[in-house]
């Protein structure tokens, strides 16, 4: 054979393996986790939402945090992270949509990145100066990313207070679903509640200006942040909540469909 055909042979050869390996490639799934004994132990001690459900709901629960952690790429930038931070971010994930039952997935979403701390809006700086954000769903070339500063993921399960930077974030991916980062969840709110959703909102960010709300202050920055700070109080301390709170408690139970009071003790 002359040397041009040696040369056709060895270039398809090559081109017909590489595509092989895109193929291939593509079609791979990569194969189910099994859920950790170290999971199950993290999520009875420290994840109260957990702690709730039933036995059942309990491992659909566990499913639902694999199913997240197949679809969504976890990222640590500057830090090793283990499985306890995936399951972190994935229980972060379920916790608010874990009542509809016809959720798989986020639409939003392809990876989360975790930062091993605090970090500066605007570049992401990790040191220096003026670094105080804990968590943030991307925006530009940052979109379908969420970024969760380690410390801060890991401060809103051990420490149960009335914030949880993880359950934060996702409420704001879930208000962003319907394409407008506002506080108004319109696809999980029937048309006519929207409005009456906006007027307590406003009039529960004057009770937080004013002093007479136990809601933390971040939530009277606006109503996208009011929906966020709210949502993740309902979610950490919801006995707390409905007693403080009956009206919102209400509202807040329509929109995440929460079947809390099947579990109250
Ligand atoms: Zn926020």
């Amino acid at each position: 054979m002359n040397p041009v055909g040696m040369l056709l042979i060895a270039g398809l050869g090559t081109g017909l393996v590489l595509i092989w390996f895109f193929l291939f490639k593509k079609t791979k799934t990569p194969a189910m986790k099994p859920f950790l004994p170290v999971w199950r132990e993290y999520l009875t001690k420290e994840v109260q939402f957990y702690r709730n459900l039933s036995s059942d709901e309990r491992l659909q629960f566990e499913s639902r945090i694999q199913s997240f952690l197949q679809a969504v790429i976890i990222t640590g930038v500057g830090t090793d992270i283990n499985d306890i931070d995936r399951l972190l971010v994935a229980t972060s994930a379920v916790i608010p949509v874990f009542h509809f039952s016809n959720w798989t997935r986020y639409p939003n979403l392809d990876e989360v990145l975790i930062y091993p701390n605090a970090f500066r809006e605007g570049d992401y700086a990790t040191q220096g100066e003026d670094r105080n954000v804990l968590g943030m769903v991307g925006w530009g070339p940052m979109n379908r990313k969420i970024i969760f500063s380690r410390p801060s993921l890991h401060r809103g399960f051990e420490q149960e207070g009335l914030t949880n930077t993880g359950i934060h974030e996702f409420i704001h991916l879930i208000d962003k679903a319907d394409g407008a980062t506002d506080g108004v969840p319109e696809y999980l709110l029937e048309k006519q509640y929207v409005l009456p959703w906006i007027q307590l909102i406003y009039q529960e960010i004057e009770a937080i200006r004013s002093g007479k709300s136990d809601i933390p202050p971040y939530g009277a920055t606006n109503q996208t942040e009011f929906f966020a700070v709210a949502g993740t109080y309902f979610f950490q301390q919801p006995h707390r909540f409905a007693s403080e709170h009956p009206e919102l408690f209400q509202m807040l139970e329509d929109i995440f469909n929460s079947t809390l009071n099947k579990h109250q003790k």
